[in-house]
């Protein structure tokens, strides 16, 4: 599938289009920023893991029925997925207190909540992402109460699905933020809510379940260093990378040189 003009560039992410309307290139960068792009770096290899590690979770989503926007990777950087007009809205999941909740309403850092809080924020940079509550949403006409719903409950299966995925591997999900779009579904030639974006350690808290170790983009927003060592043991942990690769000896500059484990 050929790229062709560049449609949207974030901060993380470049999106091109295809000949196919539907269906979008999605590029991952090494660039990585927090606080607001007030924190900003390059962070050689963190693209080429984020591909590899969100196929790997959106494939095993899809598999226990959560429909997504990934159609199938394409390389090291670049995924082909499917079209949506995203929800301006980021849909953020807890179940281990930290971050800006802690900062926000004063609960103890590492705080177990008794059952997942779900989070909605505004997406608008210029306003740092506001926490909204549903009437927001609903009284700006940024979703439906249906929609939702909907997302609601898909959201909380999801959390169950990686919660356990990620315990196997002596991870706990700590948080993590999802996004949603609508695309068109071919079959029913109607639109259709689907699950977009990305999930990696860049939009989940994670955390090593004996030594409480931070394998996720905070050992960037807190420079605690060894910000990719922390991706690849993730990559490592889910079996999509040998046991002896060893990414602070990779060239980045040649990232088509990092074994994989085929699939
Ligand atoms: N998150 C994200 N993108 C954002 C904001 C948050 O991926 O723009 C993720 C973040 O990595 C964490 C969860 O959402 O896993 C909750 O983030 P929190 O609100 O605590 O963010 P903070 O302000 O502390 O970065």
């Amino acid at each position: 599938m050929n790229k062709g003009n560049k449609l949207y560039e974030g901060k993380a992410k470049i999106i091109y289009e295809t000949k196919d309307k539907n269906l979008v290139i999605q590029h991952f960068k090494d660039d990585a920023t927090a606080f607001n792009n007030l924190k900003k770096a390059k962070v050689e290899g963190k693209g080429v893991l984020n591909n590899r590690i969100s196929e790997y979770i959106l494939t095993n989503l899809a598999q226990c029925g959560i429909k997504n926007h990934l159609i199938k990777r394409l390389n090291m950087r670049e995924q082909l997925i499917r079209k949506a007009e995203i929800f301006p809205i980021e849909f953020i999941v807890r179940n281990i207190a930290t971050g800006s909740l802690t900062k926000r309403l004063g609960i103890p850092e590492g705080t177990v909540l008794d059952k997942p809080l779900l989070e909605y924020c505004y997406k608008k940079d210029e306003l740092q992402d506001p926490i909204i509550s549903k009437d927001h949403i609903y009284s700006f006409g940024w979703a439906t109460n249906e929609e939702i719903r909907e997302i609601d409950r898909i959201t909380l299966r999801i959390n169950d699905i990686l919660s356990g995925m990620f315990r196997g591997i002596g991870i706990k999900l700590v948080d993590f933020k999802l996004e949603y779009g609508k695309a068109w579904d071919n079959e029913t030639e109607k639109k259709e809510i689907i699950l977009a974006d990305e999930i990696s350690p860049d939009t989940c808290r994670l955390w090593d379940v004996k030594t409480e170790k931070k394998l996720d983009k905070d050992r960037f927003r807190k420079d605690l260093g060894n910000i990719i060592q922390g991706y690849q043991e993730v990559a490592r942990r889910l079996g999509i990378m040998p046991e002896e690769t060893n990414i602070s000896e990779v060239n980045f500059g040649k990232a088509t040189s990092i074994k994989f484990k085929k699939k």
